[in-house]
């Protein structure tokens, strides 16, 4: 039995025990409704044990992690080696029920690697991150990373199996590489979480421009969960590509995806929500039949190697709560961060990240039912 294993089966004994007490508090409930419907028919009596309140899940989010790379050298890991990375956000993250990111490179022990491009040019990077960063992700309160990107794979089929391995041993689950590591599943609190990362055009990865398979994905993980969750690494990069195009995108020649289109069906095939990143700036959020999308997260942790000029340095994390039953969305609240060159997110008090999607929300949505308020605050119109 691998260890991840174990950790799965002792995170689904707590819940058992948790269910078992709320079994008891539904018999408790049971003698009063029948108390109550003396005098009515025992339909009702039993309609008004069904009737508990639904409960509310809290999922955190967040785009791109780069938490420093050894390649070309130790120069680009900060002095503590990342444990400070997250200092600024980790009791948020840790405050919800599941909280999952985008792993933007390997992240392993030791040199090996095949290294995948050419990076002579000096305009071309591969990002290796130490392997005792994935315990950096463990402490911040990550349960799951999306390994499908452009970056996942730098390190080749030697680098992608050792950053499995890692995560597996650190206990982080982990959702996008084709041969094995499609889907992801996770227990937290008796919910039953799903989670299937999609790139676009990055090699092995479930493909979010393949809808067959990917429906064929979603169709095999949604009986088996309660709440299942989408992220796609697609769309154009940079500055210039803030808006939802609502069309396929294309970038460096290759096809990035039509996110408007891939969120939408996901949603359609039956998954909760669905979350993007991949243009390394915010974007919109939508709301689509009771359901919620976020068309990119940006970058989230980019202390090195990654540009953090004007909009690439907004890093929002996202906390939405979700109703357990159904998965539509209740409310959300984006934290603003910004990118500390050489440190890593810093909560931002002129709220820049939420303002910045907030706007975006407004220009691409008008008639969209979110509203994003300057403090972050997610409601319905
Ligand atoms: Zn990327």
């Amino acid at each position: 039995m691998s260890r991840l294993s174990s950790i799965l089966l002792s995170a689904f004994a707590i819940p058992m025990a948790l269910s078992m007490s709320s079994c008891q508090q539904s018999t408790a409930k049971e003698v009063q409704s029948v108390e109550i419907a003396d005098t009515q028919d025992s339909e009702a009596a039993v309609q008004a044990v069904a009737d508990e309140p639904a409960k509310t899940i809290t999922m955190a989010f967040t785009g791109d992690i780069l938490m420093g790379t050894n390649l070309p050298d130790s120069s680009y890991i900060t002095r503590d080696r990342g444990r400070s990375l997250f200092a600024d956000c980790d009791s948020i993250i840790r405050s919800a029920d599941l909280a999952i990111g985008n792993l933007e490179g390997a992240c392993y022990y030791g040199t090996k690697a095949e290294i995948t491009k050419n990076i002579s040019s000096g305009k071309c990077f591969v990002f290796r991150m130490p392997g005792d960063h994935a315990q950096r992700l463990v402490d911040a309160g990550f349960d799951a990373v999306g390994i499908a990107n452009n970056h996942a794979g730098d390190c080749g089929a030697t680098g992608r199996r050792l950053t499995q391995e890692n995560l597996r041993n650190v206990g982080i689950a982990f959702s996008g590489q084709k041969g094995g590591a499609e889907e992801a599943y996770v227990e937290r609190n008796g919910v039953k979480y799903g989670y299937l990362a999609f790139a676009a055009s990055c090699g092995n990865t479930n493909d979010m421009n393949n809808a067959a398979a990917r429906d064929a994905l979603i169709k095999k993980m949604r009986p088996q969960c309660d709440i299942l969750v989408v992220s796609f690494h697609g769309g154009a990069e940079g500055t210039s590509a803030c808006h939802v195009p609502f069309k396929s995108e294309t970038f460096y020649g290759e096809n990035r995806g039509d996110v408007h289109k891939f969120a939408h069906e996901c949603i359609d095939q039956g998954v909760d929500i669905v979350i993007g990143h991949g243009p390394h700036v915010p974007r919109a959020v939508e709301l689509y039949n009771g359901h919620f999308i976020a068309y990119s997260l940006g970058n989230f942790c980019a202390p090195f190697r990654m540009s953090i000029a004007g909009a690439t340095g907004l890093a929002p994390l996202l906390c939405v709560q979700l109703d357990a039953k159904t998965g539509e969305f209740q409310s959300g609240k984006i934290h603003s961060l910004k990118q500390v060159k050489g440190v890593g997110p810093r909560l931002d008090a002129t709220c820049a990240a939420a303002r910045n999607i907030g706007t975006l929300t407004k220009q691409d949505f008008p008639n969209g039912k979110l509203v994003v308020e300057d403090d972050g605050t997610i409601t319905m119109k």
